[in-house]
C-alpha cells in the first residue's frame, strides 16, 4: 500500500477541512474538485473513475501545501494562481483584485454598444487582473484599449495575462492616476471602481478583507461614490461627441450613481442588473460639447 492517500480519500479529507471553515457544501465540492484537478491534472470523471490510485508523492506535497493556504482563508483563485473570465484564463496573484461574475454584465453591455461603430477607442480605468480589458478585447476584434491602474502589481498582472490570451498588441497599459494619464478623444470609458464604502469593512468575507488589496475595494468618500463623483466632471472632456462609459457600482448604490450622472448633465442614463437580478452597471452617453 502506498503511504500516500488515495484520489477517495484525499478529497473527502479535504472537503471536511473546507466544510470545517464554514464553507458551504456545494462550494466545498466545487473547490475540493478544482485543488484535486489542479494538482493531479485530471478533470472530474478522470478524478472519480482513478479514485483509488494514490496521489504520488509530489502531488501530496502540492495538495498540502494549496489546503494549508486555503485553510487560512486565502482565496481559491490565489491558492490556485489562476481564474476564468468569460472567455479567458487568467493568471492571480496576491496583490491583485479578483474578478467577479458580476463585472460580466459591463462587458456585454460594453460590447452591445460600441460592436457596431466604426472607431473603437477604448480605455479601462482600473485593469486589475486585466479581465474587462482582456474580454472586451477577445469580444471586439477592432477595438484598441488603453488600460489604466495605479497598482503596479496590477498593470504587470494585465500585461502577463493579455500576453498569455493573445490581445497584447491592442491594449496599451499606463501606470498612474487614472485622473493624470486618461487619453483624450476616446468613443468610449469602462471601469469597475473601488466602490465600497470603508465603513463595510467589517462585514466583508475574510478572504475579501484579508487578502484583496484596499486600492482596489474601498472607493472615497464616506459613502464610496467618490470615483463616480469626479468622474462624471473630468471624463466628458476625454469622449468624444456621443462617447459613452459603463461603469460597475455596487448593492444600493444605482439611485445615488444615476443622479450623479444626470446632475452632471450625461444623457441616455441608464441602470442595468448582473447576472444575479440585481442592478451593478450604468451606461451613459457623455453631455453635449458646446462648439
Ligand atoms: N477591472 C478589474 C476587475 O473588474 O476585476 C479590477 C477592478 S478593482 C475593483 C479596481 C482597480 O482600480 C484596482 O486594480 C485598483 O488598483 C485600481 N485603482 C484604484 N484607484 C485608482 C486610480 N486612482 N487610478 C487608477 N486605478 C485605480
Ligand atoms: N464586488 C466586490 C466585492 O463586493 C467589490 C468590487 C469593487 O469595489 N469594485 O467584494
Amino acid at each position: 500500500m502506498s503511504e500516500f492517500p488515495s484520489l477517495k480519500n484525499a478529497k473527502q479529507k479535504l472537503l471536511s477541512d473546507l466544510k470545517e471553515l464554514g464553507i458551504e457544501t456545494s462550494e466545498a465540492e466545487r473547490e475540493a474538485t478544482l485543488i484535486l484537478s489542479e494538482i493531479t491534472g485530471l478533470a472530474l470523471a478522470q478524478q472519480i473513475l482513478q479514485e483509488t490510485r494514490p496521489l504520488t508523492g509530489d502531488e501530496a506535497i502540492r495538495l498540502k501545501d494549496i489546503a494549508n493556504r486555503r485553510k487560512q482563508r486565502m482565496p481559491l483563485q490565489y491558492c490556485l494562481g489562476y481564474t476564468h473570465f468569460m472567455k479567458a484564463k487568467l493568471t492571480m496573484t496576491q496583490g491583485v483584485f479578483i474578478p467577479r461574475s458580476d463585472t460580466e454584465a459591463v462587458v456585454v453591455l460594453a460590447t452591445e454598444l460600441i460592436q457596431n461603430k466604426d472607431s473603437q477607442l477604448i480605455a479601462e480605468i482600473g485593469t486589475g487582473s486585466g479581465a474587462i480589458s482582456i474580454a472586451l478585447l477577445q469580444e471586439l476584434p477592432k477595438a484598441n484599449i488603453t488600460g489604466i491602474d495605479l497598482s503596479p502589481a496590477a498593470i504587470e498582472l494585465t500585461r502577463l495575462n493579455a500576453m498569455q490570451n493573445g490581445v497584447i498588441d491592442r491594449l496599451a497599459l499606463l501606470l498612474g492616476n487614472w485622473q493624470e494619464v486618461l487619453p483624450m478623444a476616446l468613443d468610449a470609458i469602462v471601469s469597475n471602481p473601488p466602490y465600497i464604502p470603508r465603513h463595510k469593512r467589517d462585514s466583508l468575507a475574510p478572504e475579501v478583507a484579508n487578502f484583496e488589496p484596499e486600492l482596489a475595494l474601498f472607493g472615497d468618500d464616506p459613502d464610496g461614490l467618490g470615483f463616480y463623483r469626479s468622474f462624471a466632471k473630468i471624463a466628458p472632456q476625454h469622449l468624444k461627441n456621443d462617447g459613452f462609459a459603463v461603469l460597475e457600482f455596487g448593492d444600493e448604490q444605482d439611485a445615488q450613481v444615476s443622479l450623479i450622472f444626470r446632475k452632471s448633465d450625461w444623457r441616455n442614463v441608464q441602470i442595468h442588473k448582473d447576472m444575479t437580478g440585481l442592478p451593478r452597471v450604468i451606461t451613459a452617453t457623455c453631455p453635449i460639447k458646446s462648439a
